[in-house]
């Protein structure tokens, strides 16, 4: 799940100046379950535009909002949308990009959340950051427990020798990700895979903008730059 927090209120305002009308878009899944994006939010958003003199034309909640084909059925046929001066998205940046490829070019799309990263849903509300996405996954040697992610020093090769009592000394009140990496290896009979030496992360498959296409599409999805 991707977590995402509320801009300050005074950011989006800024963000929309200009704007006489705006419609909302939330997204259903996991800016709902950030409490950043789910109804509750829209109709808070709506209060506070309105509060502010700005006309909400309306709002929509897709099940996911970076998934084009949901953003392109939310856009038929509904002029709530077209006659709207600007698109406030309560999404991810995936979803406000999506958002964003499907509008049209005139139409500003704004931002009302900041993403901040890929967690693990230990329950309702309590999520841990699980995965930096770098594309060279070292899990197998790990078991399941990830240090480029979970040592805030992202260490590789065994902890550094700050650990007191198996806590870190970063963050004191986390257990170190080593003494769980060694903990749980020694449950399962593989630490001899402490002792082997992983390479530092090359970065060679975390050069952005990351794509994957499954299959290959007749069409261009993403909008070329219109020629002037
Ligand atoms: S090594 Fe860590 S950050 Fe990289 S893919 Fe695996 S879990 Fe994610
Ligand atoms: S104490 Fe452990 S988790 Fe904390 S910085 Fe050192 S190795 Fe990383």
């Amino acid at each position: 799940m991707i977590i995402t927090k509320k801009k300050a209120a005074k950011d989006i305002l800024d963000a929309l100046k200009g704007s006489k009308s705006v419609f909302l878009f939330g997204c259903d899944t996991c800016a709902e379950q950030c409490s950043t994006g789910g109804k509750k939010e829209l109709d808070e958003m709506k209060a506070l535009l309105e509060e502010n003199g700005i006309k909400v034309t309306g709002s929509s909640l897709p099940e996911v909002t970076c998934y084009r084909q949901y953003i392109v059925k939310e856009f038929k046929g509904r002029g709530e949308i077209a006659s709207a001066d600007a698109l406030l998205v309560l999404a991810c940046g995936a979803g406000v990009r999506t958002v964003a490829d499907v509008a049209p070019e005139a139409t500003p799309v704004i931002p009302a959340l900041d993403s901040l990263y890929l967690a693990t849903v230990e329950r309702f509300g309590r999520f841990l950051e699980g995965c930096a996405m770098c594309g060279e996954c070292v899990l197998a040697d790990t078991g399941g427990i990830c240090p480029h992610t979970e040592c805030p020093k992202g260490l590789l090769n065994g902890p550094c020798g700050g650990v007191a009592d198996g806590m870190c000394e970063v963050d004191t009140a986390q257990p170190c990700a080593w003494v769980r990496i060694y903990n749980r290896l020694k449950e399962q009979g593989r630490l001899h895979l402490m002792k082997k030496v992983r390479p530092p992360k090359s970065h060679a498959n975390n050069v952005k903008p990351r794509k994957t296409f499954l299959r290959s599409y007749e069409r261009e999805i993403v909008k070329k730059p219109e020629k002037k």
